[in-house]
């Protein structure tokens, strides 16, 4: 076993061995412009056209042209959201939920502040959709409606295949912010209602700063970058090659064996819950009884903060996340956790475990045995167990 153990894969992954070599002719000798007229710039050219292939492959789409190449993650949601709100300058209504990632949640605010009038989807305590509300928002005005697939914090899935089928019966346009999902649920573009879908590539063992938006033939776009020709119009600047040469390799392997990755993740992921849960009863694992993402837990622990169990793990080496924002000095709970209306005591005190392919049994049965005494430590800090009022601090007299 490593001396890290990382259980952050929702943030962010290790590149695989062969997405990196795969990259490196690309950052050394491989270095002409894929737009250049010359052969040595038309065969990167052609390693473009590969991994076109290759993530066209992974969304489930045999039509390389619905394929745009992006930065990130981020990029793709704002191009797909703007890109479809600049065609219809009439329209000034857009529906998402209100457990979005921030590059979503943040341009809804946007939009808002704009003029927009932004419908933001409840979802219950198991953090689930209500697809009644869905159809009861959309009007005449609606100018798209955008949907993540799964939740980057707890792991819930939306259902977006029927969710599409409601929106596209009103012939609106539907995009769908699928960053956490591959290699974990396979993706059929083809054969769903979805019209534009966000993946990025450093969420499945490609490297940062590389992404793509799948379009639908025939939905109009409008450029969110406007200058050069690449992407066929849809978005200027020269190609990240190597990045993208990177996000094909890493759609080639990740597209080859989603089922068997799945049992993989969902065999230590369930492990460490049932581990977590048995040793510290009070714990509350958010978005259980729902479908769920198999490599991802959110465990709240009662009455404690995420941050200092954070801090602790990171003495063992064990990587994990909460999924809230830090901001100077203050500790915003999550918005998901909030959306999903966990009780207070156990609002502070999440932290999300997200595995990925490298993960092992060792390393599940090291934290299994590492957290449960750090939960203890922690509860004995905090007096009576409590860490939600001052009164209760250590040393406060009270
Ligand atoms: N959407 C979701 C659901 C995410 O989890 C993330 C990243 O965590 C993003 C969008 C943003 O992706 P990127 O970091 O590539 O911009």
């Amino acid at each position: 076993m490593s001396d890290v153990v990382y259980f952050d894969n929702n943030a962010t992954t290790r590149i695989a061995p062969q997405v990196y070599e795969a990259m490196a002719p690309y950052l050394t000798e491989l270095y002409g412009n894929p737009s250049s007229i010359h052969s040595f710039g038309s065969r990167v050219g052609r390693a473009l056209d590969s991994a076109r292939t290759q993530v066209a492959g992974l969304l489930g789409t045999g039509d390389e042209v619905e394929v745009l190449f992006t930065s990130c993650g981020s990029e793709g949601d704002n191009t797909a959201i703007r890109g479809i709100l600049g065609g219809v300058p009439e329209k000034r209504h857009f529906i998402t939920t209100a457990v979005e990632h921030p590059a979503v949640l943040g341009l809804g605010q946007h939009l808002e502040k704009e003029g927009y009038r932004v419908t933001w989807l409840e979802v219950n305590e198991d953090g689930m959709l209500d697809l009644d509300e869905l159809r009861d928002a959309l009007s005449d005005d609606t100018a798209m409606v955008s949907i993540m697939y799964a939740n980057n914090e707890t792991g819930v899935v939306f259902p977006v295949h029927e969710a599409g089928e409601i929106v596209k019966a009103r012939g609106i346009p539907f995009h769908v912010d699928a960053v956490q999902v591959p290699g974990k649920i396979e993706l059929d573009v083809k054969n769903s209602p979805i019209d534009l879908l966000t993946v990025s590539a450093h969420k499945f063992h490609g490297p940062k700063g590389v992404g793509a938006l799948y379009v639908r033939r025939g939905i109009t776009l409008r450029p969110f970058i406007v200058g050069g020709h690449q992407e066929r119009n849809r978005r200027a600047g020269t190609e990240n090659v190597a990045g993208i040469v990177g996000m094909g390799e890493a759609a080639a392997f990740t597209a080859g064996d989603v089922a068997a990755e799945r049992e993989h993740l969902g065999g230590l992921r369930d492990q460490l819950q049932s581990a977590l849960v048995s040793a510290c009863p009070d714990a509350r694992v958010n978005g259980a009884k729902s479908n769920r993402l198999p490599n991802t837990l959110n465990v709240a622990f009662e009455y404690l903060e995420g941050e200092s169990i954070l801090v602790l793990l990171d003495e063992f080496g064990i990587c994990a996340s909460t999924g809230s924002a830090c901001t100077a000095g203050s500790v915003e709970p999550s918005h998901v956790l909030r959306a999903m209306k966990v009780p207070p005591q156990w609002l502070q005190g999440a932290v999300r475990f997200s595995l990925s392919r490298y993960n092992t049994q060792a390393e599940i049965a090291f934290a299994a045995e590492k957290v449960p005494g750090i939960i203890r430590r922690l509860q004995g800090l905090s007096a009576l167990g409590r860490v939600g009022t001052k009164e209760n601090l250590p040393g406060h007299a009270s």
